[in-house]
């Protein structure tokens, strides 16, 4: 028996329409003391999923609506209870007095996430599936909405079921055969597991390695501007995100931390980090933030270099441009083309060269193309890949102790010894589904949400 909880689920700002929820054993007769049907036929005898059209009223009992209700009977509901939803008029005010209208007739306040964590406390999803819905709610591009979507839809819990299903029956079938000697039951042999324990260690490592593509879909592609100072790196940020982000001078030195911005680039969303000009200084505070460029620049999933095209290139920009060596991707980029020209692309050792003007846009376009044709497109949507630290922190751990057991496997260790580290994978895999989370996991994962979702 689950009491019944009640919130708004749509936004606080004026809209068309606005939702009330409640989820709960005695949501219908609570809403139906609120809610009085058009057709004369009592709420709790509504038909299942259908609109039903209404007046609700306010605790002195005055009509504040004529609204839509949503009669849904578990275990086919969201949260796997009998549900109740009222589609009102969007007024704040409205959906106030509803909601408290409802709290006056039994209803408790819900809090953050708590229908969702009921769907999962009911076996409606699994954990990766409620994380997703909170990434869902948070997406803010299409491809991110879509990856979310596919988690919600399960696509990450049907990669993790069969792996997690092989190590059950490796398990259960050492443990039948110790259990029950007089059964006919096949001889329990580590070899015959060792094929399906490479191929899980294998699926597990796969997962891992889409972590980076997760980490780019929900934050964006990390891009550190680096180079020396002046030569453009805050104008350039300034000019990509469209608005004076960074204060801009030709005094050297001026940006002396790392600045952050989003922005969509072509089809590509970009983190830009602006980064101090790295030169050689005794300003112990220009130093640190030298430093930091420097940790940027390791940590960036691209990098801009810039120079200042009308100036030869000296060792403070061949200093920055070593640095660069070691990145997965780099741009050079020949910034103040409005002047003329003293580097040509050939000084510089990178792939892609691009001439640009930072203070009249020109070359911008040819960039967003560039970064499009590393970064676009890439990273397939479909929910498959890992996007969140705690899964892939568990997962992590899973794939380590399958290690740990190919390699008892192989020393030649007791079944039972293999076996501690093949279930210490298995727990490792619970968190990330929720079938062994615990408690307070569960509850922080949930207070990330919203009330009324
Ligand atoms: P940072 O130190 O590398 O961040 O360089 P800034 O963005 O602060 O720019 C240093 C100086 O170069 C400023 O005076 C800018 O106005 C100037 N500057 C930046 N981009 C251009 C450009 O494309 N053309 C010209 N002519 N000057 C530029």
């Amino acid at each position: 028996m689950s009491h019944t909880i009640a919130a708004v689920s749509t936004g606080s700002q004026v809209s068309a329409i606005g939702i009330i929820r409640l989820s709960g054993d005695d949501c219908a007769a609570i809403a139906g003391k609120v809610f009085s049907p058009l057709n004369g036929h009592p709420l709790t005898e509504a038909p299942n999923r259908k609109l039903i059209l209404g007046s609700l009223s306010d605790k002195e009992g005055r009509t504040i609506d004529h609204c839509m209700a949503v009669y849904t009977r578990g275990p086919h509901s969201y949260t796997g209870e009998d549900t109740v939803e009222f589609h009102c008029h969007g007024s704040p005010a409205v959906l106030a007095a509803g909601l408290d209208s409802l709290y006056q007739a039994g209803a408790k306040p819900a809090k953050r996430g708590e229908f969702t964590k009921r769907a999962f406390l009911n076996g409606q999803m699994d954990l990766t599936q409620a994380e997703a819905v909170i990434d869902l709610i948070e997406a803010d591009t299409a491809d991110a909405a879509a990856n979310a979507a596919g988690q919600v839809g399960g696509t990450l819990q049907k990669r993790l079921a069969p792996i997690y299903d092989d190590l059950v029956n490796l398990c259960s079938h050492f443990h039948a055969v110790l259990d029950y000697p007089d059964e006919d039951i096949e001889d329990f042999g580590l070899s015959q597991y060792e094929s399906t324990l490479k191929k899980d260690a294998k699926a597990l490592y796969a997962l891992l390695s889409t972590y980076g593509q997760g980490r780019i879909l929900r934050q964006g592609v990390a891009a550190a501007i680096v180079g020396k100072p002046n030569v453009g790196k805050s104008s350039l940020l300034n000019a990509l995100a469209g608005y004076e982000r960074v204060i801009v001078t030709d005094i050297a030195g001026t940006t002396r931390d790392t600045v952050e911005e989003t922005v969509m680039l072509g089809n590509t969303r970009l983190r830009l980090i602006d980064t101090a000009g790295i030169r050689e200084t005794s300003d112990k505070i220009e130093a640190m933030g030298v430093e930091r460029s420097r940790k940027a620049t390791q940590e960036a999933d691209l990098v801009l270099f810039v120079c200042d095209g009308s100036k030869p290139l000296t060792e403070d920009d061949r200093t920055v441009i070593n640095d660069c060596m070691d990145a997965p991707n780099a741009i050079a980029l020949i910034n103040k083309s409005d002047l003329p020209q003293q580097v040509q692309p050939s000084d510089l050792p990178f792939v892609t060269v691009i001439s640009i003007c930072a203070k009249t846009g020109m070359g911008l376009d040819q960039l967003a193309d560039q970064i499009d044709v590393l970064f676009a497109g890439e990273t397939p949507c479909d929910g498959s890949i890992l996007t969140n630290s705690r899964q892939y922190d568990a997962i992590r751990r899973a794939y380590e102790a399958m290690l740990s057991a190919m390699q008892g496997l192989m020393l030649g260790q007791t079944p039972d010894a293999v076996l501690l580290d093949v279930e210490e994978a298995m727990s490792a895999m619970g968190e990330v589904t929720g079938a062994t989370v615990r408690e307070d996991i569960t509850a922080r994962i949930f207070e990330r949400f919203c009330v009324g979702k």
